[in-house]
């Protein structure tokens, strides 16, 4: 599996792995024994190395802290009931990798490269990873600058590391959405397409004030009018209007989700139209009234599928069906949990052993 990619391995002395609750896994809190970490030096990556999981020392000048030049990935591995380890479509995430890593004017890294270190890692730190259902092991790659230089430009030296634990269920119930109005994540020519630290950073106080605005999530609006819906939090929008997938075309405001793709393909599987076009508030604010809105629901790594309970907009508020009774999004549930699990057919290759 690693032949090409030299790796240096550590191992901890003391495994956190019986001390850790796996009754209780809040998403992004627990962390596995290992990481992995290599450094970009002189044009090329260097120092692929897997230690124990900890802090690590840099300057309080690095460039990543005060221009942002970072970004991340989420992906998830399974475990099979036969104990086989699956990651799923991690050849994806490689790609959107290195679509983020141009636009912050970032080094890339090999498909080949990003995949093996992740996958040597899960090996290490298989025993972390939850047998029980809608548990995985979560994933972060991450790429920062780190130049210690105030200069605005772009640095010479990066990190990549990767971190992991075992994780539950993201969402527990169905999301009241508020529509957002006012805030924009992402505008054309900018960078919502790469999954950009700044971007959740700039996302935080719209995502509060929706909170306390009584709100679970909000679903972004196009920058200059408000008037198409884009993505919902973390997690692309997508919904099932008139016995049609529709969802914002995957263009430069929108991240283009592993979990979006995967959801248009099982659509098209199953022969429901799929729509990748502007999807406009008011088309869905019809839908939810005359009842052709009969699905609708965020798609994400970390949020897998999680149903939108109710839409409100200008303080107006729209419920939807019952989660429970919702055919499309429930088959695609399902669907997905079989595949990851390895219990049925993985006919589209999506897991990497
Ligand atoms: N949109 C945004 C803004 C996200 O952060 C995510 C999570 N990565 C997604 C969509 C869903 O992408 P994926 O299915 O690849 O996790």
């Amino acid at each position: 599996m690693t032949d090409t990619l030299d790796i240096k391995i550590t191992k901890t002395q003391h495994s956190r792995l019986a001390e850790t609750d796996f009754s209780n896994l809040p998403f992004g809190k627990v962390f596995s024994d290992h990481m992995f970490v290599a450094d970009y030096a002189d044009g090329e990556w260097k120092n692929f190395e897997i230690l124990p999981y900890g802090p690590i020392l840099m300057s309080p000048a690095i460039s990543a802290l005060h221009y942002g030049q970072s970004f991340f990935e989420g992906i998830k591995a399974y475990k099979h009931a036969d104990g086989t380890v699956s990651i799923f479509r991690p050849d994806k995430n490689a790609i959107r990798f290195n679509k983020s890593a141009e636009r912050l004017c970032m080094p890339t890294l090999p498909e080949e490269v990003f995949v093996q270190s992740i996958a040597a890692l899960v090996d290490i730190d298989r025993e972390w990873i939850p047998g029980k259902a809608n548990h995985a092991l979560y994933i972060r790659p991450f790429m920062f600058a780190t130049d210690p230089f105030l200069g605005v430009t772009p640095s010479a030296t990066y990190k990549f590391i990767v971190i992991i634990g075992p994780t539950g269920p993201y969402f527990s119930k169905a999301l009241r959405v508020k529509i957002e109005t006012h805030f924009t994540r992402a505008a054309e020519g900018g960078m919502g397409f790469a999954k950009a630290a700044g971007n959740y950073g700039s996302a935080m106080l719209p995502a509060r004030k929706a909170a306390q605005e009584g709100f679970d999530q909000l679903i972004w609006t196009d920058a200059k009018e408000h008037k198409y819906v884009e993505e919902m939090g973390a997690a692309n929008a997508m919904f099932l209007l008139d016995g049609k997938l529709i969802t914002a075309e995957a263009k430069d405001t929108i991240l283009d989700g592993v979990t979006r793709d995967t959801v248009i393909a099982l659509a098209k599987d199953w022969g429901i139209p799929v729509e990748e076009r502007k999807v406009s508030v008011a088309e869905l604010i019809e839908g939810a009234k005359n009842g052709k809105l009969t699905d609708a629901f965020g798609a994400g790594t970390a949020a897998t599928i999680a149903p939108v309970g109710s839409i409100s907009v200008d303080g107006e508020e729209y419920p939807l069906s019952d989660p429970a009774t919702r055919a499309f999004s429930q088959k695609v549930l399902s669907t997905l949990d079989a595949i990851k699990y390895g219990r049925a057919e993985d006919t589209h290759g999506w897991n990497y052993i």
